[in-house]
C-alpha cells in the first residue's frame, strides 16, 4: 500500500476525514475542524497590527469575473462550473427517464452565472477595483474560502474541495513585494511553532498544454511564486502548504485597479492550504491531538 492510501485509510479509520465515495471529497470531523480553527487563530497572532480588511465570499463566484481573470488560459482542466436544470416539464420527464434507465441525466443541464471559486482571492480583485483607486497605503485583505479544483486523487493532500486562507496585498510593486517577503518569513516561524519541518522553493504549477509550458517557465524564471513545502504523503515530494504569489500588474490591468496616483496596481497574495496544514500536523504528530507534543498543543491553545 502506498503512503497516500495508507494515510487516507488511517484518516478514515480514525474518523478525522469521512469518505463520501468520491476521491478528494471528504467530510471532516469536529476535531479536524477544531485544528483548523486553532491554526487560523495562530495565523491571526502573526497578522495583528496589519489591519487587514476581512471579507468573506461564498465558494462560488460571478462567471463573468471568472472569465475575465484568465484562469481558463492557465488551468482549464481544474475549473468547475455550476450547471442547473433549466428545462420544461417534458425535459423533466426525460431527465427522470434517464435517471431511471441509468443514462446520463446531466446532458440537459445548463451553465448558471456561477463558477466554483478556484482560489480565494479571485472574487476580490473586481470587487476592490469597483471601489475606485486604492488609498495611499494600498490595500490589504484577509479572506477564507472553500475552493474547487477538479483533480481527483487518492492523495488526501490533494482534495477537490478545500479551504484556502489568504492575505492579499494591492499597491505599488515595492509594497506588494515587501508584503510577500514578510509572509515568507512569518510562514517559516509559524510552522516552526507547530513543529513542522519546511522548505521554501519556487513553484511548479500545472499549467495546461503547450502554451502552459511558457507560463511555467515565466513563473519560475521571474520568481513569481514560491511555496512552503512540508512532507505529508511523500518525503521525496513534500506538499505545498502555503504559496506566495506575485501577480505583477496582471490583475491590476485586468480589472483596472489603480494606485492612489493612478498607476496600474500590482498585487500579491499569500495562501494557506488549511486542510493540508491540518494533515501535516496529523502526519507529523500523530492522529490523536491529545498525544501531540506539549509545545505544539500550547501554540494551538489546547489546555495542557
Ligand atoms: P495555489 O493557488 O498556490 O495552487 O494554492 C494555494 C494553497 O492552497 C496551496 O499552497 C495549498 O496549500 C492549497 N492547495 C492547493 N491545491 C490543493 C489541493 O488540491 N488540496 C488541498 N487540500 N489544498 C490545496
Ligand atoms: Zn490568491
Amino acid at each position: 500500500m502506498d503512503m497516500q492510501t495508507s494515510l487516507l485509510d488511517r484518516l478514515f479509520e480514525s474518523g478525522l476525514l469521512i469518505d463520501m465515495g468520491v476521491e478528494g471529497l471528504y467530510g471532516r470531523s469536529g476535531e479536524f475542524e477544531d485544528v483548523i480553527r486553532r491554526f487560523e487563530a495562530l495565523i491571526e497572532t502573526f497578522a495583528t497590527g496589519d489591519a487587514a480588511e476581512a471579507i468573506s465570499f461564498p465558494p462560488g463566484m460571478n462567471k463573468a469575473h471568472f472569465e475575465g481573470s484568465g484562469y481558463l488560459k492557465s488551468f482549464p482542466q481544474l475549473a468547475g462550473t455550476v450547471h442547473s436544470f433549466c428545462g420544461n416539464e417534458l425535459d423533466h420527464m426525460n431527465l427522470l427517464q434517464c435517471l431511471e434507465t441509468g443514462q446520463d441525466w446531466t446532458k440537459g443541464q445548463e451553465a448558471t452565472d456561477i463558477v466554483l471559486t478556484p482560489a480565494a482571492c479571485y472574487p476580490l480583485y473586481p470587487t476592490v477595483a469597483k471601489r475606485g483607486p486604492l488609498p495611499v497605503k494600498g490595500g490589504l485583505f484577509a479572506l477564507q474560502s472553500y475552493c474547487f479544483r477538479h483533480e481527483p486523487s487518492n492523495d488526501p493532500a490533494r482534495m477537490q474541495l478545500f479551504r484556502m486562507r489568504e492575505f492579499v496585498r494591492m499597491g505599488t510593486p515595492e509594497q506588494v513585494v515587501a508584503f510577500r517577503g514578510e509572509w515568507m518569513e512569518r510562514g517559516k516561524k509559524l510552522m516552526a511553532k507547530v513543529g513542522l519541518p519546511v522548505e521554501i522553493d519556487v513553484a511548479n504549477d500545472p499549467f495546461f498544454g503547450r502554451a502552459g509550458r511558457m507560463m511555467k517557465n515565466n513563473q519560475r524564471d521571474q520568481n513569481l511564486k514560491f511555496e512552503l513545502l512540508i512532507p505529508i504523503t511523500s518525503v521525496a515530494k513534500p506538499t505545498a502548504c502555503m504559496s506566495f504569489n506575485y501577480h505583477q500588474d496582471h490583475f491590476g490591468k485586468t480589472w483596472e485597479l489603480t494606485t492612489s496616483d493612478g498607476e496600474v496596481a500590482h498585487t500579491a497574495c499569500v495562501g494557506f492550504g488549511l486542510e493540508r496544514i491540518a494533515l501535516a500536523l496529523f502526519h507529523h504528530h500523530g492522529l490523536r491531538v491529545a498525544d501531540w507534543p506539549t509545545a505544539v498543543r500550547e501554540a494551538l491553545g489546547y489546555s495542557a
